[in-house]
């Protein structure tokens, strides 16, 4: 958490709702940490015209305040850019898997080559061939041969007098004959992109056809990231990223440059120099990095718990004291709401999902909509004693909502089911709810 973050949070006050004022000042501080993470500038700007929209009006949680709520949209929103989920290696149906790796001199291919087929053996028991396609520096040729030693693994090569797409071809041919179950293709980079390198990989790809051109970037390429990203992507229409070199102390702000300009997934991510430093690619994880926020993250993190473990533990008091009521009810299809369909939540629970009947539960979003319009209309005193509710009562909230008054005794009904339920659950009597007593 930097200094300037600190006192632009010290600035804001308490309160309920994110202002734009809020999300101005942030955003300015949620900028600068971007940039400082090395991402490109045409990027910051995009993702924060984004995030701004999405933070403005938006509610605040007990326990956060507004500069925290909107770190905690930065976040799932950074997340999500880089891409939600963890994606694997493309496999083909049919052996091989050919896989091809692009990116600029030293972004670390030969290594991350070397790595990956460390973990395709410990992992799958497989039999990978390497192939050096690198003719520029008789060095390189080397190193994949001394790699492959380590990992005893079979490495082909045509010396450095061949041309990159014939070595591919032979070195494919190879692999059919000896069953190999993946070919991981090292090729040769530049220090700056240029028309040899891009055609030499073109031909290598329609040549191989490969099930996945990865792009390997080194974590320190700052602004230059995007061009890179693009240059390749436009060339070669890569599937994967890999970014190495994560083990420095950069924040890896390429990573959000490079997925928002190829859109392609980030697979894995370089850790070290020895063969076992390659980690899989976790967005959320990285997302953490890129803000250098790891504290205020963890601070956001636990307050949400807190405030969870808190709207439960009330709960349990209402239903103890037996007091619960529409303020509660509401708060309950509240809840509900963001917890996802109640079917989902109703089979987590041990048990239930051999109970008889619950693939019947279905809860209807507009009838919840519908219940929640019902007691919207109640006024305050008619939410916390539901006994008030007579005929004529039930008649102004039926027009006041827009149902019938049918609906809303249904709904009085739903209300009171619930309120015993919930009575005999806190005290332990499970059992005397229908339908418990065949689980
Ligand atoms: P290439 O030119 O793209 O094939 O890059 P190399 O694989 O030869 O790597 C260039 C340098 O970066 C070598 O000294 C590697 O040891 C080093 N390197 C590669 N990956 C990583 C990594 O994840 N972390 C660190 N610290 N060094 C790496
Ligand atoms: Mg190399």
């Amino acid at each position: 958490l930097t200094k300037r973050l600190q006192d632009a949070m010290g600035k804001l006050r308490r309160k309920g709702k994110v202002s734009e004022n809020d999300v101005k000042e942030m955003m300015r501080e949620i900028r600068l940490a971007l940039l400082e993470a090395d991402v490109a500038l045409p990027v910051v700007k995009e993702f924060t015209k984004a995030v701004r929209e999405r933070a403005v009006g938006v509610e605040v949680l007990e326990n956060l305040n507004p500069a925290q709520q909107i770190v905690k949209i930065v976040d799932e929103e950074l997340t999500k850019t880089l891409g939600g989920e963890t994606v694997g290696l493309n496999k083909s149906e049919k052996i091989p898997t050919i896989i091809m790796m692009s990116g600029l001199q030293g972004a670390g291919k030969t290594t991350f080559a070397g790595k990956l087929a460390n973990k395709l053996i410990k992992e799958e028991n497989a039999r990978p061939l390497l192939i050096a396609a690198d003719v520029y520096r008789p060095a390189a040729i080397d190193q994949l041969k001394t790699l492959g030693k380590q990992l005893d693994v079979p490495v082909f090569d045509m010396g450095t007098d061949t041309s990159p797409v014939e070595i591919v071809r032979n070195g494919l041919l190879l692999a059919r004959e000896k069953k190999n179950d993946y070919v991981l293709i090292d090729t040769a980079g530049r220090l700056h992109i240029d028309e040899t390198l891009m055609n030499e990989l073109k031909d290598i790809k329609a040549l191989a056809n490969p099930d996945e051109i990865l792009l390997v970037v080194d974590a320190m390429t700052g602004q230059d990231a995007v061009n890179v990203a693009a240059s390749f992507n436009e060339a070669l229409g890569i599937t994967g990223v890999i970014i190495t070199k994560l083990d420095g102390d950069t924040r890896g702000g390429a990573a959000l440059s490079i997925r928002q300009v190829t859109g392609a997934p980030i697979k894995f991510t370089g850790t070290g120099e020895k063969l076992t430093d390659l980690e899989v690619f976790h967005p959320d994880r990285m997302s953490g990095r890129i803000l250098g926020m790891g504290d205020m993250l963890t601070l956001i993190e636990k307050a949400q718990q807190d405030f969870d473990e808190k709207k439960a533990e009330e709960m349990a008091q209402k239903m103890r004291e037996n007091t619960f009521d529409f303020n509660d009810f509401m708060e309950q299809l509240d809840q509900m709401n963001n917890m996802g369909p109640i079917e989902d939540l109703l089979k987590m629970i041990p048990g239930m999902s051999s109970m008889p009947g619950i693939d019947q539960v279905k809860v209807d979003p507009k009838d919840m909509a519908r219940k929640r319009a019902m007691v919207l209309s109640m006024t305050p005193e008619e939410r916390e004693n539901p006994e008030l509710l007579n005929p004529s009562r039930r008649r102004r909230i039926a027009a006041g909502s827009g149902n019938s008054v049918v609906e809303v005794n249904k709904m009085i009904k739903n209300f009171n089911e619930a309120k015993k339920m919930m009575s005999l659950m806190s005290k332990g009597e499970m059992n005397k709810i229908p339908g418990m007593d065949q689980l």
